[in-house]
Order: structure tokens, then C-alpha cells, then sequence
């Protein structure tokens, strides 16, 4: 299965909401496979659409015991909070501490259409919320402190421009 090329920011597909994932049908499986080769390669635990610039709400993830695909995925509710570090692999896994709920329970559907609802802690929720947001048109960078997120995009460029 071909590995696809991970698109990195500022590219506006990262930046803009995706869209429904209305067919599931082959194409949608050769799709999902493909993502999953491209996230194993780059060594990361979740992986969405736009990243590799198809524009849709759709990722899969393999994260804390938690492997599944999320097609129109949605935050259902959240509770408490966790500090801890992330990274994306459209910002070259650069890492930044970020405070995200402690909690996530995910609504999505799977590789044939089905509905179903997921609930995670740890990281594997911050996964959910990470991936989910991804399909919003929305980074974890811009969850954090201007300051904050200046740093990350400047520690990005350089690992780039190597
Ligand atoms: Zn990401």
C-alpha cells in the first residue's frame, strides 16, 4: 500500500474544516489503509485526512489499546483535565505542554457506516479530541498561548529547512 506524502503547516486543507464522509465504499477502505501505512511509518499514533491532504472528517488512530478509523467524528462530552505534552505530525512532532480534559467520549462513524460511541482517558482521549479537531480545520497549536505557539512554529521551521 502506498505511503502518502504528510502535508505540513500552514497548508490551507489543515486549515479548514473537512467534509462529510458520505460514501463508504472501497475507495473509502484503500483510503483508511493507506493512512494507517502513512501513520505506522511516521512513527505516530493518529493520523487525519488532511494531513495528507484529502479534505475530509475522517482519521484513524492506534493509541493506548485504541485502534479504529472515525468517519465524521464528534465530541460528545468531555470532563476533567490532564496536563501533558503534545505534538502533530503536521508540525514535525514538535511537542508543546498542553492541557487538554482528562476525558473524551467520541461519536463516529466506522470503515462500513456504522454509527458508534467511544469513551477514552489519558492519551488516548487526547488523541480523540487532537484527531477530531484536525477534521475542524483546527491544530493543537492553536490551543496554545500566542508566545507559546510562536516558539513551536519557529522550532518547526528550522527542523524544515534541514
Ligand atoms: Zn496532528
Amino acid at each position: 500500500m502506498p505511503l502518502r506524502p504528510i502535508v505540513e503547516y500552514p497548508a490551507p486543507v489543515l486549515l479548514s474544516p473537512g467534509e462529510l464522509v458520505a460514501d463508504f465504499n472501497a475507495e473509502l477502505e484503500s483510503l483508511v489503509q493507506d493512512m494507517f501505512d502513512t501513520m505506522y511509518d511516521a512513527e505516530g499514533v493518529g493520523l487525519a485526512a488532511p494531513q495528507i491532504g484529502m479534505p475530509l472528517r475522517l482519521f484513524v488512530m492506534d493509541c493506548d489499546g485504541i485502534k479504529l478509523v472515525a468517519a465524521n467524528p464528534e465530541i460528545l462530552s468531555t470532563e476533567g483535565e490532564q496536563d501533558g505534552e503534545e505534538g502533530c505530525l503536521s508540525v514535525h512532532k514538535v511537542p508543546a505542554p498542553l492541557k487538554r480534559p482528562a476525558k473524551a467520549v467520541l461519536r463516529a462513524q466506522d470503515i462500513s457506516g456504522q454509527t458508534f460511541e467511544r469513551e477514552a482517558t489519558g492519551l488516548a482521549a487526547r488523541c480523540f479530541l487532537h484527531e477530531t479537531d484536525h477534521c475542524d480545520g483546527r491544530l493543537f497549536i492553536h490551543h496554545l498561548s500566542p508566545l507559546r505557539r510562536d516558539m513551536v512554529v519557529r522550532r518547526f521551521r528550522k527542523l524544515q529547512r534541514r
